[in-house]
């Protein structure tokens, strides 16, 4: 029979954290009353998170494994958990405890008053440092505007999905992807639950800023045209200037006027132009490169075993 709740957790060398993880979780769902299973995904871990997770799930059969053949990157590992989920809700929650497992029985009491989506909102933070606070802040603040989805701000991919929600995100297989944006894009009945995060657990991070930014650059070309339309106006700009300047460069020289004479000027606008167009060359590349994996339809991810059914 299907589990109430399926809580999926992705794993990347957390080797220390799951332990903890599981006991917090397994307690909080217990004191649900309600049937729940666990999936911890293993997206290609090194530090013998493997082992611990083969272990835990051989002590509890509601604990069901799925071990990648190599790093996928956390948005697919959570991709995964979609597929495999068999819940009537589905919870994301990270494994590090930065989501307090407790926060699942606020999310479900949403859920049950009728809410498809129950995303959890981070009122505050702790343990973290300022560079992050404030390169985050900002990347939720750019993507609200600049996309045509509103994705919450100051959300994570913490939060609780229906079942019907989740069988749509199945759907959408898109590779760059970005599951919070995703979840707001389906549309349904949504509602945020503000919650404090914690501090990690224990290990460090596994988003470093180069991550961060190739993530804030999927979401960005995911839902939003809005850098193509830059290159656009900075093209209407250049060419307005020039149209403008014609005249005026005519009238100065019939009247004998030396400014502008030199090459500074000339070369500044040569470099300037080429600059703009070189990065509108380099924004269309993005768009285009991502066309190019989706046109290659490889699998999202390689299992390389999963808990027997
Ligand atoms: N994670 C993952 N694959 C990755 C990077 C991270 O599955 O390539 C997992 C990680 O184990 C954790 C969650 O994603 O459960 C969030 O990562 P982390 O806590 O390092 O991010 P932060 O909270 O610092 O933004
Ligand atoms: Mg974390």
């Amino acid at each position: 029979m299907n589990p109430v709740y399926s809580i999926i957790a992705p794993i990347y060398n957390e080797k220390e954290n799951l332990p903890e993880l599981y006991r917090r979780i397994a307690e909080v769902m217990e004191s649900s009353g309600e049937t729940w299973e666990l999936i911890l995904v293993d997206d290609g871990s090194t530090d013998g998170s493997t082992e611990k997770i083969h272990e835990l799930a051989e002590a509890d059969v509601r604990i069901r494994k799925l071990i990648f053949a190599r790093n996928f990157g956390h948005q697919i590992a959570i991709t995964a958990g979609w597929d495999h989920a068999r819940g009537d809700a589905v919870v994301i929650i990270d494994a590090d405890l930065q989501d307090p497992p407790e926060v699942i029985l606020e999310l479900a009491k949403k859920w049950k008053e009728g809410y498809e989506v129950v995303y959890a909102v981070r009122a505050e933070r702790e343990g973290e440092s300022w560079f992050k606070l404030w390169t985050a802040s900002l990347f939720y603040r750019l993507i609200y505007r600049i996309t045509d989805v509103k994705i919450p701000v100051d959300t994570g991919d913490f939060r609780l999905m229906d079942r019907k929600v989740v069988d749509v995100l199945k759907q959408m297989r898109e590779r760059h992807r970005f599951p919070r944006g995703m979840s707001a894009w389906v549309g349904f009945k949504q509602i945020g639950v503000e919650y404090k995060r914690a501090a990690r657990h224990a290990g460090v991070t596994k988003y470093p800023f180069k991550k961060m930014l190739k993530l804030a650059v999927n979401a960005i070309t995911s839902f939003s045209y809005f850098p193509l339309q830059v290159a656009t106006f900075f093209g209407f700009f250049s060419a307005g200037v020039a149209i403008l300047a014609i005249p005026i460069v005519v009238y100065m020289r019939v009247t004998g006027s030396q400014a502008f004479f030199g090459q500074a000027t000339t070369l500044i606008a040569v470099l300037f132009l080429g600059g703009v167009q070189l990065i509108s060359l380099g924004i269309l590349g993005e768009y285009i490169g991502r066309l190019y994996d989706e046109a290659k339809g490889r699998p999202l991810y390689i299992l390389r075993e999963a808990y027997e059914a």
